[in-house]
């Protein structure tokens, strides 16, 4: 047994367009479980597939970068505008302006992508000025690359269920935020999903953990999206590419996990 690891990842679409995708990190004698795993989830869609890939690449010599989980808070929050008025004080506590949190907030409810429509990835937005930085508006960036280690996965499972958070999109986009988090430059993330039956998203930063709020946007609406909020005098375009599509992270260590938290409770529990 080789002690490689390997990178597996799912993608499955109809007539073109992309339905589901899933990634990991392990080793060896558990890809085919993973392969499998994916396959189950690729059918588990309203939509069935006409096309699944499953890539599985080696890692090679690159040892990835262990990292400590965000702590969550879910926040309790019924409304959307409250919401939004939240999800914007989070991102300017974590240093990025009113401007910009509010330009980020008005692109993903409109659909960032040029076309109109969501981005494959994330927009990558100057935390001052709001300008946008990602070298392709209609793709953006996808974080690729990261994972829970074996241990760490089972733990943060039953800590997010304890906290009423079991659904699997909670677990990959924690993990998702911690990569994104620690990337060189990074002050904060915004996000909400695209899936239309989903209505929470969060804002997450190093400092701040991840800020979990159940409604963003109205149940039936198909619009989301992702925004890497970064300090334009420090960040390096290439290194910070590099770090978020290429550098594998495990995450083995999770954090604290707390729900049920009240809006005015929100910034006195982040003290
Ligand atoms: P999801 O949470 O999977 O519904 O994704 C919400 C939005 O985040 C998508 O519409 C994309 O714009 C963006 N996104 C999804 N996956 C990634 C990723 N791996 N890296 C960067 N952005 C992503």
């Amino acid at each position: 047994m080789t002690d490689e690891l390997y990178n597996i990842r799912m993608h499955a679409s109809h007539s073109g367009r992309h339905i589901s995708g899933a990634e990991r990190i392990a080793a060896p004698d558990q890809i085919n479980r993973i392969a499998g795993e994916f396959l189950a989830r690729a059918f588990d869609k309203k939509l069935t597939p006409d096309k699944i890939t499953i890539t599985v690449e080696g890692l090679g010599s690159i040892k990835p970068r262990t990292l400590p989980a965000l702590d969550v808070v879910s926040v309790n929050i019924p409304r959307i505008p409250e919401g939004h008025a939240a999800a914007i004080q989070v991102l300017q506590r974590a240093g990025v302006s009113e401007q910009a949190a509010q330009a980020a907030v008005c692109l993903l409810c409109r659909g960032a992508a040029p076309s109109g429509g969501n981005m494959r990835g994330a927009m990558i937005m100057d935390a001052q000025s709001g300008d946008r930085l990602e070298p392709d508006q209609e793709r953006g960036i996808r974080v690729s690359r990261f994972d829970w280690s074996e241990d760490a996965l089972a733990r943060v499972k039953l800590s997010l269920e304890s906290a009423g958070l079991a659904h699997h999109r909670t677990l990959e986009a924690l993990a998702l935020a911690t990569k994104v988090a620690h990337a060189p430059g990074m002050v904060a993330e915004l996000c909400w999903s695209d899936d239309a039956d989903y209505t929470a998203g969060y804002a997450a930063s190093a400092g701040l953990g991840y800020v979990r709020f159940p409604y963003l946007k109205q149940q039936g609406n198909p619009k989301g999206g992702r925004v890497f909020f970064v300090n334009r005098e420090i960040v390096n375009m290439d290194t910070l590419i590099t770090y978020l599509e290429t550098d594998p992270v495990l995450i083995a260590e999770i954090g604290k996990c707390r729900s049920g938290i009240q809006p005015d409770e929100l910034f006195g529990s982040m003290l």
